[in-house]
């Protein structure tokens, strides 16, 4: 099968960043079939804007970049302001391989997915990198320049047009960014695609560049330059510094070193419990199904507490209090403390997984250890502690609100009643004296915090368990919803059997 080469052509490219500010105004460049560019600038210039909008992957619209400017590509032009580019497969600078597929499977998907199924030629290009691989390793036990050679094969089964390389070079020894570059020029001119690089360490791959083009940050705009390392080197240091610092006087920012200051340990104590307390305890949308479980539970005990009654009824009213009295203490005791363990565990357990599996897959409690920050101290105790309050905080609220509908309920029930005699008799066994709770609430206090202590002590050792992929911290969820929710009814259970 013949490939089609094809140019890109930009054409009068403006780019305005989300915050409103000018990032680029007017470039207009083009790239040759099998061509190597070169795009070099100081960091946050607008580079990966650049991949990523050629990539079809910036956000436009409402909040985010404004774009203007014509693509053209085998014959398919694309208003930019209006539309997606589809042109460009992007290796991205992180190299974003799907880390619960094999290296065999990302590229399989890669080639599943790409508009024209890949022949056998560009099968074999693609994977002539990959000879040190087995297809079935996992990403995650593959080396930098391995993940490296894999994404861009993947990158190559997809087919796009031009292909785009985000700082493919960075964290790569010289030998090896060489061997890089001459294998994107060798795949370049073996498919006849335009390439895109952009370059850190400009040293390494300028020997491949047919051609390079620099962003002036001071005009806002692309320049070609000549394939002169020195010069090139010269420029960037020129431009150094313009592209962190927009035109706009940025008057009231605080300069880095007065921002950091010092802070004690206690302070990074307070702001991981901060952060816990909101996450944990108050988070609105947990209230809101908490309280709503709760409301339930004490509509259900009351209205089937005295919907069932032998004798049709007749011994309703005789054994009213009693009934009261009785359903008082199961729900004060068993039920709802039950329930909002359960509905407390069961969400908390999951937050807890997926933070700590998260924290464990992007690797920073190797950085703590590595910073020396405790992880244990700050984390783990904000967990635990925040596990405690929040399920005894929580356990009031629910109490509260299910005595409530218990109440409004019961009000239906018995409309001719004074709420007077409700409370005293639903709360005699709770509240002996009316105000202070009976000593045997301090076994439910008790069982509500001790269920949520060891759960959430089990979330936290099955999310810290080893993570390769976004796929074992999904298990890892599950997994701690499910010990959690069973600790829960375990203890429950035996501290009820126990105290009763
Ligand atoms: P480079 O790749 O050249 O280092 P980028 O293209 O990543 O630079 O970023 C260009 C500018 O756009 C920077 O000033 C950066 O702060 C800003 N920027 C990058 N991503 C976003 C984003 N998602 N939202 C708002 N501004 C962004
Ligand atoms: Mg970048």
């Amino acid at each position: 099968m013949t490939r089609t080469a094809h140019t890109l052509v930009i054409d009068g490219l403006t780019i305005h960043r989300p915050s409103g500010d000018l990032l680029v105004r007017d470039a207009t460049f083009t790239i040759g079939p099998a061509e190597v560019v070169l795009l070099v600038g100081p960091s946050g210039s607008g580079k990966s804007t650049i991949v990523k909008l050629l990539g079809g992957l910036l956000e436009t619209g409402t909040g985010g970049w404004r774009v203007a400017g014509r693509l053209e590509c085998g014959g398919a032009a694309v208003d930019l302001g209006a539309e997606r580019s589809t042109v460009g497969g992007i290796v991205f600078q992180d190299h974003a391989l799907f880390n619960d597929l094999s290296a065999l499977e990302n590229l399989r998907i890669a080639a599943d997915h790409a508009r024209h199924r890949p022949d056998a030629g560009l099968i074999a290009d693609a994977t002539a990198l990959l000879g040190d691989i087995a297809p079935d390793k996992s990403v995650a036990s593959c080396s930098g320049g391995q993940r490296q050679r894999l994404a861009i094969a993947r990158t190559l089964l997809a087919d796009r047009p031009v292909l785009l390389f985000d700082e493919p070079n960075s964290g790569l020894d010289v030998a090896m960014a060489r061997r890089l570059g001459e294998l994107i020029r060798d795949l370049c001119r073996t498919m006849g695609k335009p390439a895109l690089i952009v370059a850190h360490h400009v040293k390494d791959l300028l020997p491949v560049a047919d051609r390079v083009l620099l962003f002036d940050t001071r005009r806002r705009c692309l320049v070609e330059v000549p394939r002169d390392a020195e010069a090139i080197e010269a420029e960037l240091l020129k431009l150094d510094g313009t592209a962190a610092h927009p035109a706009r006087p940025q008057a009231r920012r605080r300069s880095w070193p007065d921002a950091i200051g010092h802070r004690p340990r206690g302070y990074w104590f307070g702001r991981y419990m901060a952060e816990y307390f909101w996450e944990l305890c108050v988070s609105p949308l947990m209230l809101v199904y908490m309280g709503a479980g709760a409301l339930i539970m004490g509509f259900v005990s009351m209205w089937f507490g005295f919907h069932y009654n032998s004798f049709g009824g007749y011994l309703k009213s005789l054994l009213h209090d009693e009934t009261l009295v009785g359903l008082g203490l199961v729900q004060g005791t068993v039920a709802v403390p039950l329930i909002s363990s359960i509905l407390f565990v069961a969400r908390n357990n999951a937050i807890i997984a997926a933070d700590i599996g998260n924290r464990v897959l992007s690797s920073q409690f190797q950085a703590m250890d590595n910073l020396r920050i405790t992880a244990r101290g700050y984390i783990v105790s904000a967990i635990l502690v925040n596990m405690v309050i929040g399920s005894l905080m929580l356990l009031v609220l629910s109490l509260g609100m299910a005595s409530w509908a218990s109440m409004q309920t019961w009000h239906v029930q018995f409309p001719m009643q004074n709420f007077e005699l409700w409370r005293s008799q639903f709360f005699r066994k709770l509240l002996p004296d009316g105000i202070h709770p009976a000593p045997s609430m301090m076994w439910v206090l008790l069982k509500v915090a001790l269920s949520a202590l060891l759960a959430g002590g089990a979330a936290i050792v099955i999310g810290g368990g080893r993570k390769e992929s976004v796929l074992e911290i999904n298990t890892a969820i599950a997994r701690a919803i499910i010990v959690g929710v069973t600790l829960t009814l375990a203890v429950h259970a035996v501290i009820s059997v126990l105290t009763l």
